[in-house]
């Protein structure tokens, strides 16, 4: 008689350990400051795709060059693919690439904090061997920055050069959501999903918190944000920003955005942790059916 393993479901996952997502931001923010196109972001880049080949998860360094107002630089985008058992995909993003310009950048929460969890759960749907049916696409984008306020030419380019790589091939089809995070460390986590979401997914996202008891750290915005989502949003992928805009020393406040104060002793492992259930939590109401 041939031995039968039973396969693995969802129910197999873990839950999401914000200080294992925590350990990875401390790892990433070892690059200070990790602007595009410069040694520390290479390094950056790099990391990102050693932590990917570790966990098991099929890995590359996507490398371009993209115009920006300072001239032409070099960027890398690095993309981890865990495949599921139909040719579909969603895509995970965040950008790992800092704000130029201001001294001693740590960018803890803009961009390790998102960064952290997305390399957390590649590791934790990787090593659970849990075969999902869409598979899932780790997008880590470089120059999301722009220098001179997101004018055409410049900030999002990485995710931009992603967005023209999948129509040129036809992969675009392919592609059933892109759910984007970015500065999701703030210890007072407060999600304001722009207006520029697919309210298909602005409901998935709002039930999977509502099913987790965290439907309180989340309010809709009538703004539009102009972040890396937007760009699979013009190639007409249905695409989410989970942002919380609000950084700061006080519940509301900005301070400590785009600032010396974005450390790691200014985000919270409680926040990762909530931020990686959730998504989690979309996934399995998505790609783990
Ligand atoms: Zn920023």
């Amino acid at each position: 008689m041939v031995g039968c393993q039973q396969e693995k479901t969802a129910s197999n996952l873990p839950a999401f350990d914000g200080q294992k997502a925590f350990t990875e931001v401390e790892a990433l923010v070892q690059f200070t400051p990790r602007d595009a196109g410069t040694s520390e972001g290479w390094k950056a880049a790099k990391h990102i795709f050693q932590r990917l080949e570790t966990f098991g998860v099929d890995a590359e360094m996507n490398t371009f060059v993209d115009m920006t107002p300072e001239g032409e630089k070099t960027m890398i985008n690095v993309i981890g693919m865990i495949p599921g058992k139909k040719k579909e995909w969603i895509i995970l993003g965040s950008h790992f690439d800092t704000m130029p310009g201001i001294d001693d950048f740590q960018g803890a929460n803009d961009s390790g904090s998102s960064t952290g969890v997305l390399l957390e759960l590649a590791r934790l749907i990787s090593e659970s061997k849990v075969v999902p049916d869409l598979g899932i696409i780790f997008a880590f984008f470089d120059g999301e920055e722009g220098i001179a306020g997101y004018v055409p030419g410049d900030g999002l380019h990485g995710s931009r050069h992603m967005a023209v790589q999948l129509v040129e091939t036809g992969d675009h089809k392919k592609i059933r959501a892109m759910i984007l995070l970015d500065m999701v460390g703030d210890p007072d986590l407060q999600f304001t999903i722009p207006y520029n979401s697919t309210s298909d997914l602005v409901q998935n996202t709002l039930n999977a918190a509502h099913t987790l008891g965290y439907r309180d750290h989340f309010t809709l915005s009538r703004s539009i944000i102009t972040d890396d989502h937007v760009p699979f949003l013009q190639i007409g992928i249905p695409s989410i920003d989970l942002i919380d805009f609000k950084f700061g020393s006080k519940p509301g406040l900005n301070d400590h955005w785009h600032t010396e104060a974005d450390r790691l002793q200014n985000i919270s492992a409680d926040s990762l942790e909530i931020t990686g259930n959730i998504t989690l939590q979309l996934l399995k109401q998505m790609a783990f059916m």
